[in-house]
């Protein structure tokens, strides 16, 4: 097993001439959860996307199982069957059922068979306790279902890195609890994740290593139970005292 499943050196982002991301460097283990944290527009969510390459950068190097990822079309498309990500909106085909959302990048991106990935399908449903809706549409679901289904989506690639972009902040306060129990049980299994949350209970709960950004740098990069007990700067201990 590789010792450093991503890689981020001296990644830097711009928007126009808006920089929105100075100089990231910071590195992920196999099976560790990373929590992402920061005030509104400090650059969470552009980080995350360029780590799936939905957002280009200026400059900076990213590499993935110790290999430089170079950053091209089919390089990314390649990779977002091994990095599977979720954001805050479900984005689950409207016009196909949950089972079909769930089969489509199985079946028509890695072209496996039907029975195998119908099987792995139908059992992931069953972690998430959505067993009968397999056949419902997404409509027919709650959002921390849709949420749970999305999660489902992505794991049914067998990622070995997971992205999670604040995916309970449009949920209703009753949903989150569901969702973020599928997150923490993904954690005790070894996934490896990054984890940008506003729940800072899950995130203590959850975090092997915080990187606590402002203003599009990272300004803390600690253990977990160290970020929360003893944060280091001035800033993080403000951010922490305004999510209490
Ligand atoms: P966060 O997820 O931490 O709230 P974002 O990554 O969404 O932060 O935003 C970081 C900064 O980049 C903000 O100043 C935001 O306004 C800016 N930004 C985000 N997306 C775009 C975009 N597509 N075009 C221009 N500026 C953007
Ligand atoms: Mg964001």
């Amino acid at each position: 097993m590789v010792d450093t499943l991503l890689k981020v050196e001296h990644l830097n982002k711009a928007y126009g001439t808006k920089q929105v991301l100075h100089d990231i460097n910071f590195s992920v283990t196999p099976g560790s959860v990373t929590v992402l944290l920061g005030p509104s527009g400090s650059g969470k969510s552009t980080l995350i996307r360029c780590l799936n390459g939905l957002e280009e950068f200026q400059s900076g190097q990213l590499s993935f199982e110790d290999q430089p990822i170079k950053p091209t079309p089919k390089t990314w498309q390649q990779l977002r069957q091994k990095i599977g990500m979720v954001f805050q909106s479900y984005d689950l085909f409207p016009n196909l059922t949950v089972i079909d959302n769930i089969l489509l990048g199985p079946l028509k991106v890695q072209k496996r068979s039907k029975t195998e990935a119908l099987k792995q399908a139908t059992q992931l449903l069953k972690e998430v306790d959505l067993t009968d809706y397999a056949d419902a549409f997404p409509r027919q679901l709650s959002g921390g279902q849709k949420q749970r289904i999305a999660i489902v989506r992505a794991l049914a690639l067998n990622p070995e890195f997971m992205l999670f972009d604040e995916v309970t902040a449009s949920l209703d306060p009753e949903m989150v609890r569901g969702v973020l129990e599928v997150m923490l049980n993904l954690a005790k299994r070894k996934m490896t994740m990054l984890v940008v949350t506003h729940e800072m209970n899950f995130a203590q709960q959850i975090a092997d290593n915080v990187l606590f950004l402002e203003d599009g740098a990272i300004l803390e990069k600690t253990q977990g139970k160290q970020f929360f007990t003893h944060p280091q700067t001035d800033r993080a201990r403000e951010f922490l005292d305004s999510m209490a």
